[in-house]
């Protein structure tokens, strides 16, 4: 006997890797310059070039045992003060080394959280749609209820209205992401002051804090103001963060959990993200990676060319008559299907070998995202498609 629903995670890709394979084998019968990919979230720019010889550096100059070795599970300790005094000299948090847990990048963060905290099949992790596909997926691995917030269609920012009266005496966290994928919306200090005084109002009459989680693998690819430092606004938030997107390493696997001073039972809930990647199985983060952090740990990706991808694609598509915000953030453009049909638009699409992601899976159906970490080339070379595909 097999766990039927590991069978069906397993058997039923997710809608965006379905369509990353579908490109390769498009590109095998039309030829790779004619499959206009704009599926999946893999930068598009190198590594800066500190990651690359900080990577020969250490492959040279340690011992290979020691560089390939165990580290500790919750990571190497010069890695974690690195991180801990990044945090402190970006936003003056207040947050300890022995608080940091090395992970194997967000999604790791995130599945390792939700299981540290919850106890009971009743608990729920709330989301606000459009949100990243996979959160259900580790909410209902930990055992959780998953539950999704409408979205708010004018700006994507979160419908505070609607929050109140989601959240119940079961609500164990509010998963919150900023830049967001899939719609590029940076949240703003006042939402978030307004949403921290939410969420403390309903801690204090519950008589238990929910728990912010704050999931920041775009936290430094906005291209205005940037979100603000939660942990400052509401002390009940724990950062789930990613380098995949930061330092282009999304195949290499490194982020972290923090959980800072202000978090209540901090201690205890550290103890349990540590026994959460123990059970899951984690042992460490990889070590060379885990090096490589500490070495660069304050570098900023060069964003301009993700920007001007944004410029490109976002004027054309709507001097062609499609409707969308303008992202802020992150790297996608999240659009109406000109008809509402997000499903069947793309399946147009794909006709014209234009591979887009339907909203559906993030909680948004009538909405298409297109992932611009893509060469410029692959942009300019797509528009006449896009402006048959609204022509009909
Ligand atoms: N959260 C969001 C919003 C994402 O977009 C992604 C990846 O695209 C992840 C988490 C997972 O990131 P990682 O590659 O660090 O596991």
């Amino acid at each position: 006997m097999i766990s039927e629903k590991m069978y069906e995670l397993g058997s039923r890709r997710s809608a965006i890797r379905e369509l990353f394979e579908y490109g390769k084998s498009a590109a095998e019968r039309v030829g790779a310059d004619n499959v206009f990919d704009f599926s999946l979230g893999n930068p598009s720019l190198p590594p800066p070039r500190e990651v690359t010889e900080t990577a020969m550096r250490l492959l040279e100059s340690l011992p290979p045992c020691e560089l390939h070795g165990y580290t500790s599970a919750q990571g190497l300790p010069e890695t974690r003060q690195a991180v801990a005094d990044c945090l402190i000299r970006r936003y003056g948090a207040s947050i300890r080394p022995d608080r940091i847990y090395m992970t194997c990048g967000a999604a790791a963060s995130l599945a390792i959280l939700f299981r540290a905290l919850i106890s009971s099949p009743d608990d729920e992790i709330l989301a606000v749609a459009p949100y990243f596909p996979e959160y259900k997926v580790f909410a209902e691995g930990a055992g959780a209820r998953f539950r999704v917030l409408p979205p708010d269609l004018v700006g994507f920012g979160i419908d505070l209205d609607a929050l109140e009266t989601a959240i119940t005496p079961r609500t164990r966290a509010l998963i919150l992401n900023s830049p967001n994928n899939p719609s590029g919306a940076v949240l703003k200090r006042p939402t978030l002051t307004a949403l921290a005084a939410l969420l403390k109002r309903k801690s204090e009459a519950l008589g238990s804090p929910i728990l912010l989680v704050s999931d920041e693998p775009y936290r430094e690819i906005v291209y205005g103001e940037a979100t603000p430092y939660l942990p400052a606004l509401y002390p009940d938030t724990v950062l789930c963060y990613s380098y995949s997107k930061s330092l282009s390493l999304p195949g290499e696997r490194i982020g972290y959990i923090a959980v800072p001073d202000g978090v209540r039972e901090g201690d205890r809930l550290y103890a349990a993200v540590c026994g959460a990647g123990r059970a899951l199985g984690y042992v460490c983060a990889p070590a060379l990676m885990q090096r490589i952090v500490a070495a660069c740990v304050d570098l900023l990706p060069d964003i301009r060319p993700y920007r001007e991808n944004r410029d490109l694609l976002y004027g054309a598509l709507t001097r062609y008559g499609y409707e969308c915000v303008l992202p802020e953030g992150a790297f996608y453009l999240f659009v109406k299907a000109p008809d509402g049909d997000s499903e069947g638009f793309c399946e147009k699409a794909k006709r014209e070998n234009v591979l887009i992601v339907p909203g559906d899976g993030f909680g948004c159906a009538g909405y298409l995202r297109i992932s611009y970490c893509v060469g410029r080339e692959r942009i300019e070379r797509s528009l006449t498609a896009f402006e048959r595909l609204i022509r009909g």
